[in-house]
């Protein structure tokens, strides 16, 4: 049986390993289905498919876009959308360009508390896209001895509740499920634990969302068991992976996780698609 992961980053977004890494390691660990869903860009999708065509593994187009309902960091996961859905494209656009403003902004609080690093310092750790997440900014202020590790970094300093935060743009839940729909792909609430209410979830259905990350890898049996009843219950499509981004214990996820693979005729790509 092939092993299926459907939520993998690389560094076109906040991940550690380039692309061709991520696809180098998921055939060492036999994997035969992978999506890359980088945070808001195709970037990395793009530059890799024909490798991994090539190597056997089946890319499924995915992307993962941070979207706001009310007040919450919402994560939704795009596959099998029309790449050059303007809509889609220009939405994904406009969040990646949000970033950097964004980015120098949270350098400039850190300056003024005496943390003194750069964006040059910060781009050094970001992939060929320039990319800039949070993640980022932690591993420069690790560099600069600011830091010991990246929680430090999130618990003291870049953190929701902490001096240097700054919001980045990001779409309304409902207008990124209606775009993900006209370019014809399917939206996926990741990670639902993470909202820490189901009454959002409730919502984004009313919304018109497709399928629900049941199979996190980060996830106790007990998690997926809930989920898996909302999903059933409300016709989602179920899907699974397991967040890679390359640090901390997501090489030892990596290799041992597989979703299951009805989850691919829950999507309508079975064998026969
Ligand atoms: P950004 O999209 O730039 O706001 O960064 C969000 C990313 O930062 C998430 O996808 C996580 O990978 C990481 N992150 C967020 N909160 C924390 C935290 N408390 N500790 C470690 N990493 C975090
Ligand atoms: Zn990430
Ligand atoms: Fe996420
Ligand atoms: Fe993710």
């Amino acid at each position: 049986m092939k092993k299926i992961d459907l939520h993998v980053h690389t560094n076109f977004s906040d991940g550690l390993y380039s692309p061709k890494e991520v696809i180098d390691l998921a055939k060492e660990h036999d994997y035969g289905v992978i999506a890359i869903t980088d945070h808001d860009n195709i970037g990395g999708y793009l530059h890799i498919r024909d490798y991994a065509k090539q190597v056997g593994i089946e890319l499924i187009p995915g992307v993962e876009i941070s979207t706001n309902h009310k007040g919450r960091d919402v994560h939704i996961l795009a596959y099998d959308f029309d790449l050059d859905n303007l809509e889609l494209k220009e939405l994904l656009q406009k969040i990646y360009d949000s970033r950097f403003e964004r980015a120098v902004k949270i350098i400039e609080k850190l300056n003024k508390r005496g943390i003194d690093i750069s964006i040059e310092d910060v781009q050094n750790f970001a992939g060929e896209n320039n990319y800039i997440g949070r993640p980022h900014i932690a591993r420069a202020m690790i560099e600069g001895g600011y830091c010991a590790h990246k929680y430090e970094a999130f618990e003291l300093h870049i953190g929701e509740h902490c001096y240097a935060y700054v919001p980045k743009f990001a779409p309304s839940s409902k207008k990124a499920i209606k775009t993900i729909h006209k370019a014809n792909g399917i939206s996926v609430l990741a990670h639902p634990y993470t909202l820490g209410d189901d009454r959002l979830i409730y919502d984004l259905i009313r919304y018109g969302l497709m399928g629900m990350e049941v199979f996190y890898a980060k996830c106790n049996d007990e998690t997926i068991y809930h989920y898996n009843e909302i999903a059933q219950k409300n016709y989602l499509i179920r899907t699974g992976g397991s967040d890679f981004h390359g640090d901390g214990i997501d090489l030892e996820i990596f290799g041992n996780y597989t979703a299951p693979d009805f989850i691919l005729e829950e999507m309508n790509r079975g064998e026969n698609e």
